[in-house]
């Protein structure tokens, strides 16, 4: 059972390592746990691709980071403070909150609100 940074790590830019290391070994010692209780359990769903989601979500804020995007949001004039309240989310490590339309469709939307934020600056 590989948890944390031996199994992905992304960059320390926005502390996803600690949060990813501690959610990480909490959810493999709960299902080893019901392993060890002789419950069926599917590593592939439950461990797997519940890690790998948080992960996607933190790749596509540590990339816009450095392509620009993020910075664009982050420093705009005008700044939306529902939209900044949910990024703000994400970045402490809510990656799996659903209910957020900036984890839901994390890439589409904070790339379609960079290139917004963007282009509202250059037409002040
Ligand atoms: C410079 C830097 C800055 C960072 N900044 C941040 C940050 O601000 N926020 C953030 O969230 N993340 C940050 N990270 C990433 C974060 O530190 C890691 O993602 C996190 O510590 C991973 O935890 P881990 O338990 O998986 O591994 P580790 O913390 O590396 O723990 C592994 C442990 O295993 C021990 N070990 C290794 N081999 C053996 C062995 N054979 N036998 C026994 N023990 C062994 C090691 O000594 C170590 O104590 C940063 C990383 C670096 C390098």
């Amino acid at each position: 059972m590989l948890t944390g940074n031996v199994t992905e790590f992304l960059d320390p830019v926005f502390s996803s390592g600690v949060t990813l290391a501690s959610v990480s070994a909490q959810k493999a010692a709960n299902l080893v746990i019901r392993h060890f209780k002789g419950e069926q359990v599917d590593w592939e769903n439950e461990y797997m691709k519940f890690m790998q989601r948080g992960i996607d979500v933190f790749r596509t804020y540590v990339n816009t980071w450095y392509d620009g995007t993020l910075f664009s949001i982050f420093f705009a004039e005008e700044r939306n403070e529902d939209i900044m309240n949910k990024i703000c989310s994400v970045l402490a490590g809510y990656v799996w909150d659903e209910s957020n339309p900036f984890v839901r469709n994390h890439e589409k939307n904070v790339r379609t609100l960079g290139k917004y934020m963007s282009k509202a600056t250059i037409d002040k």
